[in-house]
């Protein structure tokens, strides 16, 4: 791989543009144009759903070293440990960081608000998605220059006018690349069928969306596939802010209290 040293960061025209290039092409001309760029500092995040284990698949054929990273929120179902062991055994050497939420602060919520906090509120459950999720992930996103995500526009509202290379700018305006971004959901899986990529159990369970056991289940047919997730709640994104910032106005002076003035909201 070439090193990246004399590279400078995109801005949002560029990103346009590249964007506008990338779009009809397939999600490995992407990452195989982003490895070459950015090379170590850019890392695939992945929570391990179908898209993301797609992507560690394709992006480990051009560059076994790779960087993949996820974060072990504390609350993750057996299976998705099960899969990571499954990960490793098929590709050696992969470079999977489990990142965990800082046990200060999660200490602290705890203490505040007790371990299922979030069945009580909207607000309490983006503190604990802030906490156990974003406040790790901004941690990492500090130290690179630009990420690969397995959004997809099909995947729900919120996410259907996702670019290929965005600017991230809740992240210090590193480049956020979303390979899948025009693939549906059944094109991801045609190609983990072709190419005996492993995929999470609980899809077998009627699972279309994986996320924390506590705050994820199965969705009935027709069903959008991120219905199962926060599921009691109405009127509520699905998102926990890990790809966009959330402002309820309701948790952020409890956040600053469990995190410190410059947390990431
Ligand atoms: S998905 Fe649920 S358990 Fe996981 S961080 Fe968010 S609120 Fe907490």
């Amino acid at each position: 791989m070439s090193t990246t040293e004399d590279y400078d960061l995109l801005d949002d025209l560029e990103a346009g543009e590249l964007s506008v290039e990338f779009e009809g092409q397939e999600p490995w001309d992407l990452l195989e144009w982003a490895l070459e760029r950015f090379g170590s500092r850019l890392a695939l995040s992945t929570a391990f759903q179908e898209g993301d284990v797609a992507l560690i698949d394709m992006a480990y054929a051009i560059d076994p070293g790779v960087r993949v990273f996820s974060i072990d929120t504390g609350r993750l179902p057996q299976e998705t440990f099960d899969l990571i062991e499954d990960l490793r055994a098929r590709y050696d050497g992969l470079r999977l960081e489990l990142l965990s939420p800082d046990a200060g602060q999660l200490q602290r919520l705890v203490d505040l608000k007790g371990p299922n906090l979030f069945r009580a509120s909207v607000e309490n459950r983006l503190l604990c998605c802030n906490v156990r999720k974003v406040q790790p992930l901004t941690r990492v996103l500090a130290g690179l220059e630009a990420w690969v995500t397995g959004l997809r526009r099909d995947q729900w509202a919120s996410r259907s006018d996702i670019r290929k290379v965005e600017i991230d700018h809740d992240h210090g305006a590193i480049v956020k690349l979303n390979p899948l971004a025009e693939w549906s959901e059944e094109e991801v899986w045609d190609y983990l069928r072709e190419n005996d990529v492993p995929t999470h159990a609980l899809y077998a369970q009627g699972y279309t969306s994986i996320g924390c056991a506590p705050c994820t289940r199965p969705v009935a047919k027709g069903e959008p596939v991120r219905a199962g997730r926060w599921w009691w709640e109405s009127d509520a994104p699905k998102e926990c802010g890990m790809h966009c910032a959330i402002e309820t106005g309701g948790f952020e002076h409890e956040l600053h209290a469990i995190v410190g003035e410059s947390a990431h909201e």
